[in-house]
């Protein structure tokens, strides 16, 4: 590769002929381009067309003497090195020279090694100092992008449609942006630099925030969002994160807000809507129902040859699906009634062991029609009672028993049990039966959500079941896992806190 600093131009200003020739012949072989002129005048006018970087100038000429040109060179471009050449003689005016401006100087007559010494010098000089200033160009580009990407940053937060807030390790406010003030309705002039409850209302948002701040939250990577309300009718919606660190250490957390108040009330319309639809079929169909059992239990006793064996199998699959009707309208109520919040809100010492068995003893005759076992481990120690709605309890295990007995096949196990986790109490559901594939396990709790394989195929079923058993456990501050291997069976873990 070519060295900047080999082509570097130099001019060689005198009136001396010889003098001229031997040190382009000398600079031309230490790798200068060289070009020269024989009085002051020509040189300047050298200067202006071709610029050079070091300039080799006699201070004795006749004409413009040396130090006028020396002036010149230095108002043309202070950068060009100045070499000036002065006999023994005129010492003093290379002194003078030097004060000037010119870089350095070399006495006549000189050896050649004198010359290529002082002309090496001179161009690591010149060397040295164009880094120096291509480094002082490109550090200040970097600090101009700095700027640049900061302001483009702090204008991308301020036009963001989401509240955004920045807290430190404290939970302390280091950023906030205007929809953030907005959705809290706080002045626009408000600083940072308070604890977070300072600028957001919510106690239970204010702890998940303050949590996060201090790393608690590092290993969870779904962190739930949190809903709130602010006054009586409007709804927010906060996801908070961990702001991580190159070394993945937690410096604060971030979160959004969203208003979610017409995604609310549209959810509540259709809630209502949907109570009230299933309402009104209620009655009507389990009427049906009803009066199909009577025709039906009539036609079993009756002698009329009328009543034909295929109108009897009629009949049946219509009671069969009237059945499944009020079912499912059952299941939509009861969880338009969760949504609601009517459900849950009496709490009581319930005693789950005991649910437990009554609830196994009740499916017990179920789980026998299909030869399998249904039984209840007795709990290796003392549980305490639960605060809870127990008609909410009966759902929750009374769905994932049923579940397990619905899908597990003829002679399969079903083992129910009951222990303490820490704060916890936790109920497991364990059965020998299909399995769940992995890509099935988080949508079967969505609603209207059923697998169809082979094997569940005749299965009938609303799919309300797991969601309705989800919105429950949530409601009582629980958690529900599945662990599931397809041929071997499904484990359904149920974790309730224990109130005081
Ligand atoms: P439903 O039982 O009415 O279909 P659920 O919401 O209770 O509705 O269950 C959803 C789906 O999850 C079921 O259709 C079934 O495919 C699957 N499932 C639930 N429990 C089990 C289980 N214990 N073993 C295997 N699959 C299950």
């Amino acid at each position: 590769m070519e060295n900047p600093a080999d082509s570097l131009h130099v001019l060689i200003v005198d009136d001396e002929p010889s003098i001229r020739e031997g040190s382009r012949r000398i600079l031309t072989r230490i790798g200068f381009r060289v070009s020269t002129a024989e009085n002051g005048t020509d040189a300047l006018e050298l200067l202006d067309k071709d610029e050079a970087a070091m300039v080799l100038l006699d201070m004795k000429m006749p004409g413009m003497d040396g130090m006028e040109v020396l002036g010149h060179i230095r108002e043309l471009d202070k950068s060009i090195l100045i070499i000036v050449i002065t006999g023994f003689a005129t010492l003093e005016t290379a002194v003078e020279a030097m004060k000037l401006g010119a870089y350095d100087f070399i006495p006549k007559p000189f050896e050649p090694a004198q010359l290529r010494m002082v002309a090496n010098r001179a161009r690591d000089r010149i060397v040295l100092m164009r880094d120096a200033k291509k480094l002082a160009r490109e550090k200040q580009r970097t600090l101009a992008d700095l700027d640049t990407e900061k302001s483009r940053i702090r204008t991308i937060m301020e036009s963001l449609p989401s509240g955004t807030v920045v807290t430190n390790t404290k939970g302390q406010v280091v950023l906030i942006n205007p929809s953030f003030r907005r959705a809290f309705s706080l002045p626009s002039d408000i600083p940072t630099g308070q604890p977070i409850h300072k600028y957001v209302p919510d106690p239970g948002l204010c702890d998940l925030i303050l949590q996060i701040s201090q790393g608690q939250h590092i290993d969870f990577d779904d962190i739930p969002d949190y809903e709130f309300a602010v006054g009586s009718d409007r709804y927010l919606k906060a996801r908070a994160r961990p702001v991580l660190g190159d070394r993945m250490e937690c410096l604060g957390a971030v979160v959004s807000i969203d208003d979610i108040t017409t995604m609310k009330v549209i959810d509540r319309l259709k809630s209502e809507f949907v109570a009230k639809v299933s309402h009104e079929l209620r009655s009507p169909l389990s009427t049906i129902h009803e009066q199909l059992a009577v025709v039906l239990a009539a036609g079993q006793t009756s002698a009329a040859p009328s009543e034909s064996a295929s109108d009897q199998q009629i009949l049946a699959r219509a009671k069969e699906k009237t059945h499944g009707l009020i079912a499912l309208i059952g299941d939509l109520l009861d969880l338009s009634r969760i949504e609601e919040g009517s459900i849950c809100q009496e709490l009581v010492a319930v005693d789950v062991t005991s649910m437990l068995r009554d609830i196994v003893s009740f499916l017990g005759a179920r789980a026998q029609a299909k030869q399998q076992t249904l039984v209840m481990d007795p709990p290796a120690e003392k549980i305490p009672q639960l605060q809870a709605d127990p008609l909410a309890l009966e759902s929750i295990f009374g769905n994932l028993i049923s579940n397990a007995i619905n899908y597990t096949a003829e002679g399969g196990a079903i083992r129910v049990t009951v222990g303490l986790a820490g704060i916890n109490v936790r109920v497991q559901v364990i059965d020998t039966g299909f399995g769940i594939e992995p890509r099935h396990q988080d949508r079967i709790f969505e609603r209207f959500y059923r697998v169809k394989d082979d094997n569940t195929r005749f299965i009938t079923g609303t799919g309300l079941g797991l969601p309705i058993v989800k919105e429950l456990v949530t409601s009582l501050g629980g958690l529900i896992e599945l662990h599931s291997e397809v041929g071997q069976g499904s484990t359904f873990t149920v974790l309730l806190p224990v109130l005081e």
